[in-house]
């Protein structure tokens, strides 16, 4: 897979030169490519945000160095219609499903925003010919896209085969089957009076799996009760 991301702080990335991720772009799983914004402008100051129209507080990222920046991009992964992701807390909600949707993608782009946001025209442009889609981490507010692109990439870098040394790893997780994963013990048996519930050391594969599901059930039940389907 290739990830073009455009911010206008390229040194934000250097840590997916680590972990697993790291790894993935040492073997060439995914090419990585990181593009300074500030290259797209052509004044002395490198200006790439502006007062908005309308007036309000802080200031909104200009179209023309990320019309810039994009098209180049685009000119060189035109072939495999790339999608363009902006994090954004006015998206929709990056899920395991998206990211189990855009793992099968083989361009993904993704534009940074800081201070108010981008200007609009960018999205609704490229949106005319590509697929455009402004994706939020959460009911939260960061400071720029930077942190939610890092997030999107390590959900979506650990679904591309290979990237993850054994896929079974993945079936078995929180948000996979819709549910929160159940909890996870390793050796000791007994550790700071705390012991590992005896149904784990039983060798009983079957109620192994049933006390599993009924963790997972209950835990989901308890801390995120929206996520269990609707009773019939
Ligand atoms: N004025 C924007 C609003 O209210 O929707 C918030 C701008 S925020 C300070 C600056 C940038 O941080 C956004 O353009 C986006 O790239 C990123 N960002 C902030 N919160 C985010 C979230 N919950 N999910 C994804 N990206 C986020």
């Amino acid at each position: 897979m290739r990830i073009d991301i455009i911010t206008i702080f390229p040194e934000f990335f250097s840590v997916l030169d680590v972990s697993l991720v790291g790894k993935a772009r040492q073997s060439g799983l995914i090419d990585l490519r990181v593009h300074n914004l500030r290259d797209h402008t052509h004044d002395r100051h490198r200006t790439v945000d502006d007062t908005p129209y309308g007036g309000g507080a802080g200031m909104v990222m200009k179209p023309e160095p990320w019309g810039e920046a994009i098209d180049e991009i685009l000119g060189d992964v035109a072939d495999d219609g790339p999608v363009l992701i902006f994090p954004s807390p006015a998206g929709e909600l990056f899920t395991q499903a998206m990211a189990r949707e855009l793992a099968q993608e083989r361009n993904l782009i993704f534009g940074c925003g800081r201070y108010e946001g981008i200007d609009q025209r960018v999205f609704d442009h490229f949106a005319r010919t590509g697929r455009v889609r402004l994706v939020s981490l959460g009911d939260y507010v960061l400071n720029g896209g930077e942190v939610a692109v890092m997030a999107m990439i390590e959900a979506v870098g650990r679904l591309i085969p290979g990237v993850v040394g054994n896929p079974e790893s993945l079936v078995e997780e929180s948000h996979e089957d819709g549910l929160l994963e159940y909890p996870s013990y390793t050796k000791p048996a007994a550790w700071r009076e705390l012991e590992v519930p005896p149904v784990l050391l039983s060798g009983n594969h079957g109620a192994i799996a049933a006390w599993r599901r009924e963790q997972q059930l209950e835990r989901t039940a308890r801390v995120r009760p929206d996520l269990l389907p609707p009773a019939n």
